[in-house]
């Protein structure tokens, strides 16, 4: 049967090409059918990308940075366009809302914008007369060959993070999206083309393991952007590294919202519900934990949030009025439930229950209803690990301090909130928490492009975060060139001793 439906390629060399012999379902997660088929590339295939991107680097190394910049304004044009149908792409194949999706294209638009302004990010430093006659400056230069590997979770955006910088700082880039939902980030590396994009500076190659571990070995592919679960990110840094690689690889999350007695209650629920079930829980910045401070908060939090619930809708994305859609995959809708029931064994308390939930014309879809679970201990599962689902757990405390100490105690660190009025209490919780990114009353403190995105602990394998400023020092790498031209008849002798400015 999935003979006959549209086959997903690759995109070489400005073209598309199949190439692979495996191929690997793509499902629509509102209806629970297989809609497509992906193909997945062999190492030949990786190895066809990876030489397209050598080829082409010279060339686009040497184009003046205006130029390419220019050409990031024009796929930013393009990208508004056509945002609609990539939105249509990413809510067929990852099942979020069209809303949601939308924020998601916005995010990434403005990752191209802010590419679009590399000639003022790749300006180098220059002193004169470091020494007698004697200038040096630092630049800025491309890498070559660079690539990166992305989630399933924010089909379009998380590419944008990456190769958009990457190819204006004069790089080329091999992108490996999401084998889940690969279509939107295969269709924006066409608009490129149109944007002015020349041919081999950005490929697409789907696939999975194997297309990885080529792109991880190749001794041409100097730097690699990786995206996804902890397992994996932390596989990628230390198989990319020993390959002598530059890595950067962002991993997953367990997110932590203190919800202190003096905060505004009702705005910090609504703050939660958007954070926790947004985009089915499925967001590397979601928050799947809310850390009460006081009996009292918890029971005003609990009740609040029971009662937001109960007026949620839930459906396809393709429908504007629904709040949240499916979960990606039968696999993960199987393995959230898992923790759901995994929950209730550990004793933690089910005050709301979405396991039962039948969406009206889609009952083959991957829909798991809200979940919020009372009483949850910091030596069970369901706090410990990384659900990725519509699955919020209230954890109950006396103090502050005791709030931090766990959140500072857990495995990740990627971002973290406090809803509070006291302004010494925020300053002290920002200027303590071992986070990356941190919000004062701000649920999701997702950083905007000209800043950089990424977590602490194991959260981030590597030092530079990702996009923003840090993405320019991650795809360039830095040369500092000292400079003497000699007057005529002038000679020095040797000088055997360090020079130096005395
Ligand atoms: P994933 O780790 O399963 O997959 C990410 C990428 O790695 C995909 O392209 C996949 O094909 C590839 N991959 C998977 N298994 C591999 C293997 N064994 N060897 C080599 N490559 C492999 O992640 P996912 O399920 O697609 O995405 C969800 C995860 O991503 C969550 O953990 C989430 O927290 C994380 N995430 C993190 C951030 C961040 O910025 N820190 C952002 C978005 C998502």
């Amino acid at each position: 049967m999935s003979q006959a439906l549209p086959s997903i390629g690759h995109w070489i060399d400005g073209q598309n090409v199949t190439g692979g012999v495996r191929s690997q379902d793509v499902f629509n997660p509102a209806t629970g059918q297989a809609e497509k088929t992906v193909l997945l590339a062999d190492k030949a295939t990786v190895q066809a990308a990876i030489a397209s991107a050598e080829k082409a680097y010279p060339t686009w190394r040497a184009t003046p940075p205006l130029k390419r910049a220019r050409v990031m304004s024009n796929l930013k044009t393009l990208l508004e366009q056509h945002s609609e149908k990539i939105c249509s792409l990413i809510t067929a194949e990852h099942g979020k809302v069209a809303g949601d999706a939308l924020g998601e294209v916005q995010r990434g638009i403005e990752n191209v914008e802010y590419a679009s302004y590399v000639t003022e990010l790749l300006k180098g430093e220059h002193s004169r007369n470091v020494g007698p006659g004697i200038d040096s400056w630092s630049e800025l230069q491309a890498l070559g060959v660079t690539a990166g590997i992305t989630p399933f979770n924010f089909p379009a955006m998380v590419p944008l993070w990456m190769w958009p910088m990457a190819v204006a700082c004069g790089n080329t880039f091999v992108l490996k999206p999401s084998e889940r939902d690969p279509s939107s980030a295969l269709y924006i590396a066409q608009l490129a083309v149109e944007a002015g994009l020349p041919p081999g500076v950005l490929n697409v190659v789907n696939g999975d393991k194997e297309a990885v571990d080529t792109l991880l070995d190749d001794r041409r592919v100097q730097a690699l952007s990786f995206v996804g679960s902890t397992p994996i990110a932390e596989y990628i840094y230390s198989r990319g590294c020993a390959a002598g690689k530059r890595v950067q690889a962002l991993g997953g999350a367990k997110n932590h919202a203190v919800v202190m007695p003096d905060a505004d209650i009702d705005n910090a629920v609504s703050a939660l519900m958007g954070a926790a079930y947004g985009s089915c829980g499925e967001r590397c910045m979601a928050i799947p934990l809310v850390v009460a401070v006081g009996d009292k908060t918890a029971h005003a939090v609990v009740a609040g949030l029971k009662e937001a619930i109960q007026k949620m809708k839930v459906g396809a994305g393709t429908d504007g009025r629904n709040d949240m859609g499916p979960l990606v995959t039968k696999q993960h809708f199987e393995k959230v439930k898992g923790y759901v029931d995994q929950g209730v064994k550990e004793g933690a308390t089910l005050v709301v229950d979405g396991r039962g939930l039948k969406v009206a014309g889609y009952e083959n879809g991957f829909f798991l209803g809200a979940c919020l679970f009372d009483h949850v201990k910091p030596e069970m599962v369901i706090y410990r690990e990384e659900i990725f689902g519509p699955v919020l757990g209230v954890v109950r405390v006396k103090t502050l301090e005791e709030a931090m100490h766990l959140i500072n105690e857990h495995e990740y660190g990627n971002g973290t909130c406090i809803f509070t009025r006291d302004g010494e209490a925020a300053r002290y919780f920002s200027d303590h928490i071992l986070v990356g990114m941190v919000g004062v009353n701000v649920p999701l403190p997702v950083p905007v492009a000209y800043h950089s995105f990424g977590g602490w602990k194991r959260s981030l394998f590597g030092d530079l975060h990702g996009y923003g400023p840090d993405a320019v020092r991650f795809y360039t790498k830095r040369k500092t060139i000292t400079q003497r031209w000699p007057s005529a008849g002038v000679r020095e002798g040797a000088i055997f001793s360090f020079p130096s400015t005395k």
